[in-house]
């Protein structure tokens, strides 16, 4: 079980599942969501997260058909993302998690994208 926050602390969720491995999402879309060089994240199953609190704080942007980015309404922090017509998993944005995570392995994605950082 781990749990997560939002910057501001107004979004409080719970993971029912195990998380072994979170990727590094290189894309633009990431980058640009997440205003950073890539967004670290994980999916789990729907029906394993939970929240604790703040649902009523979130909002939904559809970054491209079909893919919703759920974030924190006040402070901005990217929650999760999620496809209706895919209802049983979520991306969950692993950075919110208040867990060491270097405790997971790690895997890069859309790595064509990657920046090169020194
Ligand atoms: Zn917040
Ligand atoms: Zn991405």
């Amino acid at each position: 079980m781990y749990r997560g926050e939002c910057l501001c602390g107004t979004v409080m969720y719970q993971v029912n599942t195990a998380i072994s491995t979170i990727e590094c999402c290189h894309c633009q879309t990431c980058r640009k969501a997440h205003s950073s060089a890539f967004a670290i994240g994980v999916t789990i199953d729907s029906s394993s997260f939970e929240f604790v609190n703040g649902e009523d704080s979130l909002q939904a942007f559809e970054s491209s058909n079909g893919k919703f980015r759920v974030f924190c309404k006040k402070c901005g922090s990217h929650i999760y993302a999620y496809r209706p017509q895919q209802p049983k998993t979520i991306r969950l944005r692993a950075a919110t998690l208040n867990t060491d995570l270097n405790q997971f392995t790690i895997k890069h994605i859309h790595t064509e994208n990657r920046i090169k950082l020194n």
